[in-house]
């Protein structure tokens, strides 16, 4: 039977962070659900579901171009996401839109959906898989904990966006990893705005799950995660935590094996009063007396994180301080933005505004800084055998990741002889060679 000339097709464009790649994936379960195909192209599309970022102007921007792509190339556009939340900055400069919905509102998606693309008679609901359909490779997976912060960083609008957090029920979390892990996902990226802080507002519930009492809690859910692990090998990756005293909990599972030895911290800065204007929940000085405790109790530990420089009344001794906690808490991976004006953030109004071509010398020394320690790293890792995912076979052998790091924003593991391996394996190689982001590594059989 062929279903393919009756069913109405949508297309998606799906811009932002991995939290909006898990809603994409989520509203294109839901349309499969209801028997919609999902188009490859403009060209094939009945109708275009834009899914915003509107976290930078930057991003704002792309945002508003992208939505005129669609409506130039396809003419029938639904745009949600974090621009969604403000509905007259997109239909000011694309009038033509069929409808706008914020973030996380599934409903009103489907809804302007049906309105302007019926659904078919007959839904074939056994088309979707019960892992839900997901755009990462079939191996790794996304694993969203929450919506929402409680925080009030100053150069942020997420919460204004987003609302506070919400988390959800952690057998609902642990449920969805087994499904994923049942449906050959090798390794589970745990997200959400602040994942320390999972469980806060519904007072850590206790749920069920596999016949044990487990509380909606950072600790109980890597617990959970762990005993995957244990059954499977499925690697889990912890994403924006926060070094509260309560991560210390994970520590001896990461040691033991259960979940991967590696934490993506966003600490954005290490100067006292950056952090202050900044509105960041955290002490510097413990911060680093902790990494030190979590490095004695697991060496393998991989650290990642964010940064911003020139941030409004950033001083060259408090640029000063941050290269130096750099590399006394040794990040091994970061990234590092030049601050921007975020149109509603609290930050665009602070005084003393960082020049440009500042931020830019700043930006510069920062990164230069940041890829001799990962070249060191990677150096003292030749001759070293390290366990590689495998990602993807190219002319030249395969592309994989070590444990370090993570899809999309670290480095890569090369290996030139690629017979037999598929996407999804797990091996173990001898590492020959490495520069400040990758390594080459030989199988080792
Ligand atoms: S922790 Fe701060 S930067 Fe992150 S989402 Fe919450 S308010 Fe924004």
């Amino acid at each position: 039977m062929s279903t393919s000339l009756t069913q109405p097709k949508v297309g998606i464009v799906s811009l932002g962070c991995p939290k909006a790649l898990v809603d994409s994936e989520r509203i294109i379960t839901r349309l499969r659900a209801e028997g919609y195909q999902i188009a490859p192209d403009y060209k094939g599309a009945d109708l275009v579901l834009v899914n915003t970022c509107g976290f930078l102007d930057s991003a704002r921007d792309e945002s508003l171009d992208a939505i005129g792509e669609a409506i130039n190339e396809n003419g029938r556009v639904i745009v949600t996401g974090c621009l969604g939340a403000e509905a007259s900055v997109i239909t000011t400069r694309h009038p033509s839109v069929l409808a706008v919905t914020g973030p996380h509102q599934y409903e009103q998606v489907m809804d302007a959906v049906h309105t302007h693309l019926p659904a078919p008679d007959h839904p074939f609901v056994s088309l979707v898989p019960e892992s839900g359909y997901r755009l990462t490779p079939r191996h790794y997976a996304y694993l969203k904990i929450s919506e929402g912060c409680n925080n009030r960083c100053s150069f942020c609008i997420i919460p204004s966006m987003r609302g506070d957090l919400v988390s959800r029920r952690i057998d609902a979390v642990l449920r969805e990893a087994e499904q994923l892990v049942k449906a050959g996902v090798k390794e589970l990226l745990v997200i959400s705005q602040d994942t320390s802080a999972y469980g806060l507002d519904v007072k850590y519930a206790p749920y069920k799950w596999r016949d044990k009492e487990r509380q909606t809690r950072f600790r109980d859910l890597c617990e959970g995660l762990g005993e995957l692990a244990k059954e499977s090998g499925v690697w889990t990756r912890l994403h924006y935590v926060y070094p509260y005293p309560h991560v210390d909990d994970v520590m001896p599972m990461m040691a033991d094996g259960r979940i991967l030895p590696y934490l993506d911290i966003p600490f954005q800065h290490s100067s006292p009063s950056v952090l202050k204007a900044m509105r960041r929940p955290a002490n510097q000085e413990k911060t680093l007396e902790r990494i030190r405790r979590w490095r004695a109790e697991v060496p393998e530990l991989v650290l990642r994180s964010s940064f911003i420089v020139g941030f409004p009344g950033e001083t060259d001794a408090d640029f000063e301080h941050l290269l130096g906690w750099l590399k006394e808490a040794r990040i091994d991976r970061a990234g590092c933005f030049k601050y921007e004006n975020v149109t509603g953030a609290a930050s665009s109004s602070l005084p003393n505004h960082v020049p440009e071509e500042v931020k830019e010398e700043r930006w510069h020394r920062f990164m230069a800084l940041q890829a001799e320690l990962s070249d060191t790293r990677s150096k003292s890792l030749i001759g070293k055998t390290i366990d590689v995912l495998i990602d993807e076979i190219d002319e030249d052998g395969a592309v994989g990741r070590s444990k370090a790091d993570a899809p999309e924003i670290d480095g890569e593991v090369f290996i030139a002889n690629a017979d037999g391996l598929n996407p999804g394996d797990l091996i173990k190689a001898q590492v020959t060679a490495g520069d400040q982001s990758d390594l080459w590594a030989e199988r080792v059989r």
